[in-house]
């Protein structure tokens, strides 16, 4: 037999749970058992409202027996947590001609008739779910009552006990619907999750004396810094305040009238109700209330809106005033929260005209004048003009462009590809991907499908946060790194149990990692340090060499720039531990494509344009990640790694002459078989004992290997041999394994993840089912053949939450970053560690 649906008063003492009456009941109990004027007030359990939605009742006539003759009731939702949304709070059920009589002889009968022109109206709106328009404008209870019998055929119910079951079947009902439940699991709702409701007695008060409704915060909602702010209306009602342009201020202020100018205690009451909330319910909260002739109700508390930068600033907040443990206050903030502080963002709310979307490829938003080529950035940013550079996909060539622009914007790629990684190391918001793009660098134009076409100039915003392409410039929010977020970052320092490494590629992103500390480089791209002016055409030189003896000359000319770049580095990191890749692109990246640069280069070459076309034709690959790249080259070339080994040591011997003891560790990248270390290490040994012997000092070195091949992690055991430590290249190794271009992916990818073939993008998020396991039996084959081998993970999965965590429960020693991943890296370290 089915029993009759029940419901709770709300007493210190009655059995109120979380999970199965929902968090504002349970918080309101909690303010009821902290003495605060709460009206009284009873709560609907899960199991209650679905029984309601299925067409039983709770005894309503003892419910509203409860409250009173004439009481007019608000009810409110109750979810488990507060994000999973819920119906809208509907005032004033109860009101009816007698009371509406009732309140005309205390109130007069303006209040009286807005009070029940509003019920009817939001009973008709969302009970009964009547068009808003035939209740809009200046209308009285009459014309409502009226426009409520038309549609409905019948008259407005009178019965306070009639009136709640049906806001009741409604707010029950309107939970099950489809959107709702949508809505909800996109929060991270179950599927079966329940709903409660509040039914509470409305504080109405007398016309006369200060009676009305406000909500107050006391932190600002931008910055998270203590700051009373809220709206009062006299005569209000619920949260009327915030929007009505009467509403006055909480605090005395110079603008306007407050509330504080006519009852200064009732404020200080509500400071006080603030005090108490925040020290015993650990959470910095958001009051509604009533005056009544004076006397103060609370009706309800909820946990103050905020932007990313509040939530670290209230958690560190709490945690100072030892409201919470330090612990709590890391755990309490999701780590990619942390990006809306370290970049500019789109303001909440700001208008957002999408364009199109791509694959959100580095966090921040920014917003520039289109330009299409790197001189075309160049030029804007020697004009001063903020640009964004928009591309088919970009090469070492662009570098200079990227440097230039505000962001990055990419038709094809994904993101791991060259845009993407460049702009994170750069801390450049960054769309890749946005493939309905389409983008005619001739006539330099982008058209989108049933939009305008853009021209270079045209103004555009880019949200690499969310992937989205904007029209014109959005309204932003500036970045916020000092106080709450780096002492959150200490205690992070201080909790954690795996080493964070930067990924840095130029004396620039060290300072910059050094600014959210971390524990060493763990992969400077040495490449990267090719790609100004200069240096790209001494490359260029170095690969036109016709014999050993000029790409001899050409390295020579590249040493001391390289030595310069590691001297830089080893001083920006103050003896930590700098983990150098030797170089590891394909060559004809580092040479033109367009017409107009092959041109340039002959000149530069003084070579005929026609032999340097050809040489650039014999370089390309068709499938480049596959080919002649990494250690490939360093045995086919040596020179090129001779040349950095050389500069390396170099390096070492001058930074150690000034102080600190450095030993570096060099990187050998793209390996697949043993013999390559081998034959690498040797020549590495060579120029180490040459330079030892020159400059007369003693160093050492430590030589690791990027596993970054299926091959190199089944023959870990053996490659550890030789090798100080190994570091996993899970980007190549994602690609090797899945067979899947890293640049062209893009294309694909979101239908793949749409359609459940991936549940992710494999290189946003480690596959732990497969490169994971490549990874784990490389680790374990490795650390068996070399107990002390040092592991550690630097592909651009290493910034993620989910592979720190994968890092460290495989007693990795580090995961090393992109720099603008470093602080999310950390908080995820010590929320695992904790
Ligand atoms: C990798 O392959 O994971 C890696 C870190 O190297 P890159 O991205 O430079 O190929
Ligand atoms: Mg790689």
């Amino acid at each position: 037999m089915l029993t009759t649906p029940d419901f709770a008063e709300i007493t210190p003492t009655a059995a109120i749970r979380k999970d199965r009456h929902g968090n504002r009941a349970k918080c309101l109990q909690r303010l009821v058992r902290l003495d605060m004027p709460v009206p009284p007030t009873v709560a609907l359990s899960f199991d209650t409202v679905r029984a309601i939605a299925d067409g039983r009742m709770p005894d309503l006539e003892a419910l509203v027996g409860l409250f009173g003759p004439g009481a007019l009731l608000s009810v409110r939702s109750s979810s488990e947590t507060p994000d999973w949304g819920g119906p809208g709070t509907i005032l004033n059920v109860g009101m009816c001609d007698a009371t509406a009589d009732a309140l005309a002889e205390t109130h007069g009968p303006d209040v009286a008739g807005a009070v029940y022109t509003r019920f009817i109206r939001s009973y008709a709106v969302h009970v009964h779910r009547l068009d808003a328009d035939d209740f809009e404008g200046p209308i009285t209870p009459r014309l409502a009552k009226a426009a409520y019998e038309a549609e409905m055929e019948e008259p407005f119910p009178q019965d306070p006990t009639v009136q709640l079951a049906e806001v009741l079947r409604s707010m029950a009902r309107a939970w099950e619907g489809t959107t709702a439940r949508l809505l909800r699991q996109a929060q991270g709702a179950p599927a079966d999750a329940g709903l409660g409701l509040v039914v509470q007695k409305m504080a109405l008060g007398p016309a006369q004396g200060i009676s009305g409704a406000g909500v107050v915060q006391f932190i600002s909602s931008d910055t998270g810094e203590p700051q009373i702010t809220g709206r009062y209306l006299p005569r209000g009602q619920g949260r009327q305040a915030l929007t009505e342009g009467a509403a006055q201020f909480i605090e005395s202020d110079p603008r306007g009238p407050a509330l504080e100018d006519v009852a200064p205690e009732q404020v200080q009451a509500l400071r006080d109700a603030h005090g108490l909330m925040r020290k015993r319910l650990r959470e910095e909260m958001q009051i509604e209330f009533t005056l009544m002739d004076g006397e103060l109700s609370i009706l309800d508390a909820v946990r103050t809106p905020r932007s990313a930068r509040a939530e670290v600033a209230v958690a560190v907040a709490l945690a100072e005033s030892k409201v919470i443990p330090r612990e709590e206050a890391l755990n309490r903030i999701p780590p990619y929260t942390l990006n809306g502080l370290l970049h500019r963002q789109v303001k909440a709310g700001a208008d957002r005209d999408v364009l199109t979307t791509g694959i959100p490829a580095a966090p921040g938003a920014a917003t520039g004048k289109i330009v299409f080529s790197t001189t075309a950035a160049t030029a804007s940013a020697a004009r001063g003009e903020p640009c964004i550079l928009v591309r088919r996909e970009t090469s070492p060539e662009d570098i200079r462009g990227m440097h230039a622009a505000q962001a990055i914007l990419t038709e094809r790629g994904g993101v791991t590809s060259h845009a993407a990684v460049i702009a994170r190391g750069l801390g450049l918001p960054c769309v890749a991907g946005a493939t309905s793009l389409q983008l005619d660098p001739r006539k330099k134009t982008i058209t989108v499908p049933g939009r305008r076409v853009f021209h270079e100039g045209d103004i555009i915003t880019l949200d690499g946060s969310s992937g989205e392409v904007l029209v014109g410039a959005a309204e932003m929010i500036e970045p916020a790194l000092g106080g709450a977020f780096a002492k959150l970052m200490e205690w992070a320092d201080d909790a954690r149990d795996i080493g964070i490494r930067v990924n840095a590629d130029t004396p620039e992103d060290a300072a910059m990692a050094q600014r959210f500390g971390v524990d060493g480089i763990g992969l400077c791209r040495t490449e990267h340090m090719f790609f100004d002016a200069i240096r790209m055409t001494v490359m260029r030189e170095m690969i036109f060499a016709e014999n050993a003896q000029d790409r001899a000359a050409s390295l020579d000319r590249l040493l001391p720039m390289q030595r310069e770049d590691f001297i830089k580095l080893f001083e920006l990191m103050k003896g930590q531990p700098v983990t150098i890749r030797l170089f590891d692109p394909p060559l004809h990246e580092f040479l033109p494509r367009d017409r107009e640069g092959i041109r340039a280069l002959a000149e530069a070459l003084d070579l005929p344009v026609s032999r340097v076309a050809q040489r650039i034709e014999a370089l390309q690959e068709f499938n480049p990640m596959l080919g002649m790249r990494g250690v490939r080259l360093g045995i086919t070339v040596p020179e090129i790694y001779e040349m950095q080994a050389r500069a390396i040591f170099e390096a070492t011997v001058a930074s150690s002459e000034k102080g600190a003891a450095i030993v570096p560790e060099i990187m050998i990248p793209l390996v697949t078989a043993c013999r390559e270390v081998e034959i690498v290490k040797s020549a590495i040994d060579g120029i180490a004992a040459e330079v030892r012997t020159k400059s007369g000092v003693d160093f050492t070195y430590r030589l690791g290997v990027m596993v970054e091949t299926p091959r190199a992690a089944l023959r870990a055991g053996e490659i550890a041999e030789h090798s100080a430590f190994l570091s996993f290249g899970t980007n190549d190794l994602t690609q090797m394994t899945y067979g899947l271009s890293r640049d062209d992916a893009g294309r694909f990818m979101s239908a793949y993840v749409q359609q459940g073939v991936f549940s992710e993008d494999p290189f946003r998020q480690l596959d732990v089912d497969g490169v994971g396991e490549l990874v784990l039996l490389g680790a374990e084959r490795g650390r068996a053949a070399r107990p002390e081998l040092t592991l550690a993970l630097c592909g651009e999965h290493g910034g993620h939450p989910e592979s720190v965590d994968f890092s460290r429960r495989a007693g990795f020693d580090y995961v090393s970053c992109s720099p603008y991943r470093v602080p999310v890296a950390k908080l995820a370290a010590a929320q695992f560690a904790i």
